[in-house]
């Protein structure tokens, strides 16, 4: 998958593409990283990418001129078969939220475009004219749109087939079947007296499925209960949680 980076700071995606598993993606030509900076097509001697906001008010804004020339680069280096969607987003707090769906929807695309805003953000007129799409990490604001960007990328990328090296691992994730992922236990068998629960050693693969999918069931009900609203549940999830209910019930009675 090709990714365009828009940033005032490519310098930053280095977090991201020379370390851990998307540094070996990159090295296996599995995700390529390509960096314009709008500073580059800024007019005068000074490279300025930014102004103040008409109206007045706290802070910069960027030019919309300068972005419009990179993203005009970034296009011309994207995927160009008449097939690939190359979709241009803009990292913004007003964005709708970024999750695991969207992360392996997005992880099908041939390629996109993801600009970083700074400052206050980007002149509206070149949001309204060229940005497909606007992602959010959160509901919270951050100094400027690489590390959102860093975020997304990082999710985007372990779904694509040999980022990670056994692929099944992203399949077992939170969030991919709408339930959170079980709790994992390595070596030692006992750590301060604690035990690794005794099916986790037992060979059968079985108890051992059974036992992870009643953790991961119970861990959604009890952390993220909005997880399973509205949720089909199989037979199995069902007797596991009318099981925790009766027991809950009677434990109340009590
Ligand atoms: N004035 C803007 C607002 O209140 O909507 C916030 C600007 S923020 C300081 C600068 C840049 O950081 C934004 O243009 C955006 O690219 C990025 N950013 C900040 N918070 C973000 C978030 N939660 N998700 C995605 N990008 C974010």
């Amino acid at each position: 998958m090709w990714i365009g980076i828009i940033s005032l700071l490519p310098q930053m995606f280095q977090a991201v593409t020379e370390y851990g598993v998307l540094a070996r993606a990159v090295r296996q030509g599995i995700l390529e990283v390509e960096h314009f900076n709008p500073r580059d097509y800024a007019e005068d001697r000074h490279r300025t990418v930014d102004d103040r906001p008409y109206g007045g008010g706290a802070g910069m804004v960027m030019m919309a001129d300068p972005l419009r020339q990179a993203l005009d680069a970034a296009k011309a280096r994207a995927p160009q078969a008449a097939s690939a969607k190359c979709p241009v987003v803009l990292m913004s707090p007003q964005g709708a939220q970024f999750d695991q769906e969207r992360a392996l929807q997005t992880s099908k695309l041939e390629g996109m475009i993801i600009i970083c805003g700074r400052y206050e953000g980007l002149d509206e007129r070149f949001v309204t004219r060229y940005v497909d799409e606007e992602c959010s990490i959160g509901d919270y604001v951050v100094s400027g749109g690489e590390l959102p960007a860093m975020i997304v990328i990082d999710a985007i990328a372990r779904h694509l087939p040999g980022t990670l090296g056994n692929h099944l691992s992203v399949q077992d994730e939170s969030y991919l079947d709408g339930t959170l992922d079980y709790p994992q236990y390595t070596r030692p068998e006992s750590f301060e007296d604690d035990q690794v629960p005794e099916v986790l050693m037992s060979g059968d693969h079985r108890r051992i499925g059974q036992f992870r999918r009643r953790a991961s069931l119970l861990r959604t009900l009890q952390r993220r209960p909005d997880l399973l609203t509205g949720r089909v549940f199989s037979e199995e999830d069902r007797l596991i949680l009318n099981e925790w209910f009766a027991l809950n019930e009677a434990e109340g009675l009590e």
